[in-house]
């Protein structure tokens, strides 16, 4: 199938993007890398009256360290997130995450903007704002709000952004020293969105753990942290007990869904697995031994 009919707009500035966005009164859509966007178009699931193309506006790529924090704009590509040195000495995770991002050729294209916008329930970005609790920068002709990941992705491919809103950054807290990491994803196929992922923090002090996070997808309508599974891995060491009992508490309060590509038991069985996987690997990380 082709799109309906629309005007494009290749917008110069942040300003005539948003005066355009504000003037179509919800019937326009955001362009960016268009990986989602086009197929979204070309099956005539979405039918906006105008494109407004922010792809000229160079100054929203970049991706900047300050002091605690990282911020990255809206249209920085997949691809430079995974080549960032700097996100590769400050955030790893991220840098790890974004190897499982489709294939070469979409994250040259695909931005950060654009995957938390479309908020596909199985895409790696989301889930990693969530974990890191993530501020969402966002703009619109009254000005600037910024929203935390967990107020941000409301279901299935819906964000909390309003017709007029568009996502110009976001920033990054970054982990204390002494944080350990981990990312464990399953896919059918190399490059295929995941199945079920799970993604952990875990900072540590004198071998005892003091903040522990655990982000996961493929078992809900957004990704979602497991708040039970971190509070009972934090205050202690970790051992295989520790991680048998936060995996319970997963278990426990998960409840994901059959679909095409999988069954809810074997949903289930994967993100029991992964976590039980990725909590071992971010522990030892915290505490200097080699996964
Ligand atoms: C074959 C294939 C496999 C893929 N596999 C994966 C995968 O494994 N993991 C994964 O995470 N993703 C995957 N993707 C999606 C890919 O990462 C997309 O790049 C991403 O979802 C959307 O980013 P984009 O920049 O292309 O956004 P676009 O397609 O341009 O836009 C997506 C949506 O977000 C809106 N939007 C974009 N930018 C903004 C903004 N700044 N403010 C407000 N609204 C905005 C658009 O209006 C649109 O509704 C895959 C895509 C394809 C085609």
């Amino acid at each position: 199938m082709k799109p309906v009919a629309f005007d494009y707009l290749a917008a110069e500035s942040l300003e005539s993007a948003l005066a355009a966005l504000s003037q179509a009164g919800g019937d326009g859509k955001i362009l960016a890398g268009g990986q989602s966007l086009m197929p979204m178009l070309n099956f005539r699931l979405v039918r906006p009256s105008i494109l407004i193309d922010i792809n000229p506006i160079a100054r929203l790529a970049y991706i900047q360290g300050a002091a605690g924090t990282i911020r990255i704009g809206a249209l920085t590509r997949h691809h430079a997130l995974e080549t960032s040195i700097l996100l590769k000495a400050r955030l790893p995770i991220l840098t790890a995450a974004m190897r499982h991002v489709a294939h070469l050729a979409i994250r040259n294209r695909g931005t950060i903007g654009g995957s938390l916008c479309h908020a596909d329930p199985a895409a790696e970005l989301p889930m990693l704002a969530l974990l890191l609790d993530a501020k969402i920068g966002i703009h619109s002709l009254k000005g600037r709000r910024t929203a935390a990941a967990h107020k941000f992705f409301i279901g299935a491919l819906t964000t909390s952004l309003g017709d007029d809103e568009m996502v110009t950054d976001v920033e990054l807290p970054e982990l204390p020293p002494g944080t350990g990491w981990a990312f464990e994803e399953a896919a059918r196929r190399t490059g295929d969105f995941a199945l079920a992922a799970v993604a952990v923090t875990i900072s540590a002090r004198d071998a005892t753990v003091i903040e522990a996070r655990l982000a996961m997808m493929g078992v809900g309508e957004t990704p979602l942290r497991a708040h039970a599974a971190e509070a009972l891995l934090t205050g202690r060491a970790i051992d295989a007990a520790a991680i048998e009992e936060a995996v319970a508490a997963i278990e426990a309060t998960v409840a994901p869904n059959t679909d095409l590509h999988a069954s809810a038991d074997y949903r289930q069985f994967l993100i029991a697995a992964l976590a039980r996987r990725a909590i071992d690997t971010a522990w030892r990380r915290a505490c200097g031994v080699p996964p």
